[in-house]
Order: C-alpha cells, then structure tokens, then sequence
C-alpha cells in the first residue's frame, strides 16, 4: 500500500514463547495500522535471545497467525538468534567508551532496582564477573508517549546500571531491542504499555550507541479476570483464527474504535486504515 515516501520504518517484535493471543494481538494491530497509515514499512523481528523461553514453531505459528488476519510485512522477517555478532559489535563499542563493567553481584544479594552500584568501581577481591552493566549517565531521561503523554524517568536513580549481558551470557532484552531497532532503522515504535517503563532506558541506550531514538506510543495492556496481563506465562489462549474478522473487530474495540461491519479481513483494514490516521491527526501536537 502506497509508496514509502515518509520515511517511516515501524515493527513488530514478538517473542516466539507460544501463539499470539488477544493482547499482544493489540501492538500487532497498532503497529501495523500505524505503519500503514504513514505510508511507511511494517517490519517483523521474532525476538527469540531469551532462548530458555523460546517455544518451538511458536515463531511460525505467529507468522501464520499475522498472515491469516491479513497483516503482510515489507522486509524479511529477522530472528535475534541469528544476530549474535552484531550484538557483540555494539557492545565492543559501548566497551570501547567506557560504558560497560562487569559485575560479580548475584540476584540473592540484591534486591530489585535499583542496582545499588556495587560492581561499578570495579569488582570485589577475588570475584569474577558474571554479568555486564551499562555505566548509566547522571541526567533525567523526557519523552512524549503519542498516546501516555509526558514522561520523564531518572535512570540512574530509579532503575540504576542495568544488564547487558546476563550471567547466563544471553543477551539482555534491554540491550538488544535498542541495537536492532538503531541497525534496522526504526523510526516509529508501537507497542503494549508494559513496555513503558522500559523506554528512558532504551533511548539513553540509543544514543550512547549513536542512534536516534525512535517516536514512541504505548497502547493498552488486556487483564484477565483477576487483574493480570493477559500473557503466555498465564496462559492466555491463542484468538480464533477460524472467525478472523470478528477477532480483528474485537482488537479494534479494545483499541478504543467503534465498530462497524466488514465482510471479509480486507474490507477491515480498509475501513479501519483511514479512522486510525483521522484519530491521530486528531491528536497531533
Ligand atoms: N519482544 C517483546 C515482547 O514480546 C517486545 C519488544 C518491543 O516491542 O520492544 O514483549
């Protein structure tokens, strides 16, 4: 659909620990019609570094899952798991910088964040480095969130030097998100609100790394009955494939859209296309 003249480069980062279900249904369907709308380029990246948590097939699945509801993307897909030296590059570099020290602390002596520093003049007597710390800068981290507003996090203060490399030498979600999301040049992320508290973390990261960071907009998170984030971990269900446009009008309610009828996945998005960038002219500033 159209040309990409603007520029605008978005994506849709799953981790392959099981299907999708009808919250992370939410940023797929955000992302894309975001994408779309811009005129711009919908990228598919399966984040499958954490590999203790990566299901088998779960990435095909998804794959089949976004094809079936008719959200096509523009480039090859790409998996982390194939992009180990180009982690290793960008952590070299931040090496190269002075950004990055090893830590010896186990997380039975620490509490939760934030990290109180304890590796950061370098390690005890004796004590070998498990895992490996951004330096974080001193400074208040601003954004604007196109849907959330304003926000502003103290890095070094509320979160404190966070993992890069974890003692189990895996790559830290943290870290990689921000190196593919600078290499594959996106511009624009879209994605489920758990994430928020993430993002000052991630943009400091990006530009010690020489990266512009990207516009954000965080959308709503589903709960369960009991309150929880609809997730894998509890066993959300994956939506019905069977009956595609009635799951894709049931995302686009909880989105916030009224509904209206479509006969078939692409009268949906037809319809749905124009209501999204009307909504976010609306409330451009
Ligand atoms: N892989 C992450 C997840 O599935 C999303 C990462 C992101 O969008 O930044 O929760």
């Amino acid at each position: 659909m159209g040309t990409d003249t603007s520029g605008y480069r978005g994506r849709f980062a799953p981790s392959p620990s099981g299907p999708l279900h009808e919250g992370s249904l939410l940023a797929a369907m955000a992302s894309y019609l975001d994408a779309r709308a811009h005129h711009g380029k919908w990228l598919l990246r399966i984040e499958d570094i954490d590999t203790p948590r990566v299901v088998e097939g779960a990435d095909a699945f998804i794959m089949q899952q976004l094809q079936a509801l008719g959200m096509h993307w523009d480039e090859p897909p790409v998996w982390q798991s194939q992009r180990i030296p180009l982690y290793e590059d960008a952590f070299a570099r931040l090496q190269v910088g002075g950004y990055v020290y090893g830590c010896a602390c186990t997380r039975r002596t620490l509490g939760n964040d934030p990290y109180p520093g304890t590796c950061r003049q370098g390690l005890p007597e004796g004590r070998q480095a498990r895992s490996w710390r951004l330096r974080v800068p001193e400074g208040v981290e601003h954004f604007v969130d196109r849907l959330q507003g304003p926000q502003s996090q103290n890095v070094a203060h509320e979160v404190g030097d966070f993992i890069l490399r974890r003692a189990d030498g895996l790559w830290a979600y943290q870290f990689v998100v921000v190196v593919d999301d600078g290499l594959q040049g996106i511009t624009h992320i879209v994605r489920g609100a758990d994430l928020l508290a993430s993002t000052a973390r991630q943009r400091l990261l990006a530009r010690l790394l020489g990266y512009k960071p990207p516009d954000v907009m965080h959308v709503p998170l589903l709960c369960d009955a009991q309150g929880r984030k609809l997730s894998k971990q509890n066993h959300a269900p994956a939506f019905d494939l069977a009956r595609p446009v009635q799951t894709l009008q049931r995302a686009w309610k909880t989105l916030g859209f009224e509904l209206f009828p479509a006969e078939n996945i692409e009268t949906f998005w037809q319809r749905a296309l124009p209501m999204w960038a009307a909504c976010q002219h609306g409330d451009s500033q």
